[in-house]
């Protein structure tokens, strides 16, 4: 039998982290579905009580205890199914990566696609892991990056498919790049926090400097949350990176969406996904492009 040292040596514990990381993706496809429609919920809740507490507003609705009971839905129940035929998903098919291939990326009750966005996300949560664990080996290090990357992924997702970046993740995020930080896993704490302020009214700044000049709203409060949970994590260092990296590979991406798509000028095109990507990049290789490309900034 392995002993826990055989587990996290070098050969080994990127394996290990890969296994692992592939069963977080299934977790995260999860929150990535899921956490938007909760957000939703709660919103209609809360309208509907403020509506009811109106003079003159709808009568109070039945005491809903029961009914809340009954439709309880958050990242555990009800269990996973398909939306087409409502067929619950076994244990079997969910193993990360293996059952979508032996389904052939079908349900197995009534035979609809399966978006190919779950195995991918699954890959990447699991790539993520590997990746971690064979830079920085079986350290604090290693656990962070991969905390701090899986977040990113389902944050980009779930700004791609909704324009929200959820609190329940930013906020948390930002709190444990301060921990992490704390024993300067990272950085030192003193950049960490300092990092978290100025990530937060860089943007702020931006906004309202957009706003008063062309009288619109250019991105949401959800990024400057992102962007002060990246350099909780990374330092105040990479915070100009951070923020030329993503615009201009956002950028680059919206002008050739306008040009190829026709995507409309007035659609939304959502930051978070660039910023994440950046602070994945700024995570591995923010050193070598640094040193490299900005020797000013460094
Ligand atoms: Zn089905």
């Amino acid at each position: 039998m392995a002993s826990l040292a055989g587990l996290t040596g070098p050969e080994v514990f990127p394996w290990v982290a890969l296994a692992f990381g592939l069963c977080i993706g299934s977790f995260l496809n999860v929150v990535i579905h899921r956490l938007p429609k909760m957000m939703e919920r709660e919103w209609r809740e809360q309208c509907a009580e403020l509506e009811a507490g109106e003079p003159g507003g709808s009568p109070a609705p039945p005491p809903k205890t029961v009914a809340v009971a009954k439709d309880r839905y958050n990242l555990i129940v009800p269990r996973s199914g398909c939306p087409h035929c409502g067929h619950r998903i076994t244990a079997l098919e969910n193993i990360p990566l293996v059952s979508y291939a032996f389904l052939r990326g079908k349900c197995s009750g009534c035979g609809a696609r399966i978006s190919p966005r779950y195995p991918v996300v699954e890959l990447a949560a699991g790539l993520i892991a590997a990746y971690s664990a064979a830079r920085f080996g079986f350290t604090p290090m290693a656990f962070g990056a991969m905390l701090f990357s899986w977040a990113l992924l389902a944050l980009a997702a779930i700004d791609y498919d909704t324009q929200l970046l959820p609190d329940d993740i930013t906020l948390p995020l930002l709190w444990a790049g301060l921990l992490f930080n704390l024993w300067g896993t990272f950085v030192p704490l003193g950049a960490a926090v300092v990092g978290a302020v100025a990530g937060y009214l860089s943007l702020w700044s931006v906004y309202w400097m957009f706003k008063l000049v062309t009288g619109k709203e250019g991105m949401g409060y959800g990024d400057f949350k992102l962007l002060a949970a990246i350099c909780a994590w990374l330092g105040w260092q990479v915070l100009a990176m951070v923020i030329l990296l993503s615009s201009v590979v956002g950028a680059a991406v919206g002008i050739s969406l306008m040009v190829l798509a026709r995507h409309g000028r007035d659609k939304p095109i959502p930051f978070g996904p660039y910023l994440a990507a950046a602070g994945f990049i700024a995570l591995f290789w923010g050193d070598v492009i640094s040193r490299k490309y900005m020797p000013i900034l460094s």
